[in-house]
């Protein structure tokens, strides 16, 4: 009997506070061969992130990750969570929160599910190990095959520019140069309108805020 399922109170956060001026970039299917330069351009830029890293690849790169980062949850293989039991997301969300505990000494605090697919029981699970769950407000569908050009990666970035932005890119799952070459746009352009660059526990610790600066 499906009424026999707990409820979460687990809300989907899709944006950060729209009083403040901040904005998240976020990096899902990491790590990969484009960490280390999207890292580079970010310590360029003084610019914060956070990656939404795929269990099963921090073992083919466990030195690309470190306490320094905001790294989120974004489950072992990247299933369809939906079509798995309850179980089975369980275990790809608890083996995915043991993985980025060895690469950087700190559990996951948010969670990103693959194409942003959630049902209950993908909330209960998040929920049980400690997990806020995050989608985005925008992306920048650089997952296209063929990717698109830089420059139309940053003007569909900063076209969505506003307080509390969530903005989707990708590092991993394919070539990514062009994402990386689009950086230091997204970032200049982000600074430029007075926006801050923080990562997603930060701007989850700020959505109480009334105040504006
Ligand atoms: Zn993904």
């Amino acid at each position: 009997m499906s009424n026999t399922t707990p409820t979460t109170t687990q809300t989907v956060i899709t944006r950060g506070n729209p009083h403040l001026p901040e904005v998240a970039l976020t990096f899902d299917d990491g790590p990969s061969e484009y960490t280390p330069q999207v890292l580079a351009v970010l310590q360029g830029y003084n610019a914060q992130a956070t990656f939404f890293s795929i269990g099963e690849s921090i073992s083919h790169y466990p030195n690309y990750l470190h306490q320094d980062l905001a790294v989120g949850n974004h489950t072992f293989t990247h299933p369809h969570l939906t079509t798995l039991s309850a179980s089975e997301i369980y275990r790809e969300l608890n083996q995915t929160r043991t993985a980025i505990y060895n690469a950087t000494g700190t559990r996951p605090t948010v969670f990103r599910p693959p194409y942003g697919e959630y049902n209950n029981d993908v909330l209960n699970a998040a929920s049980q190990l400690g997990m806020t769950v995050v989608n985005w407000s925008a992306a920048a569908s650089d997952w296209e095959n063929p990717p698109p050009a830089a420059d139309v990666i940053a003007s569909r970035i900063l076209g969505c520019a506003e307080n509390g932005a969530i903005f989707l890119l990708h590092e991993g799952g394919g070539d990514r140069s062009n994402t990386v070459a689009a950086l230091p746009a997204i970032i200049l352009g982000l600074q430029s309108r007075g926006l801050r660059l923080v990562t997603i526990p930060e701007m989850l610790a700020h959505l109480n805020r009334t105040e504006t600066r």
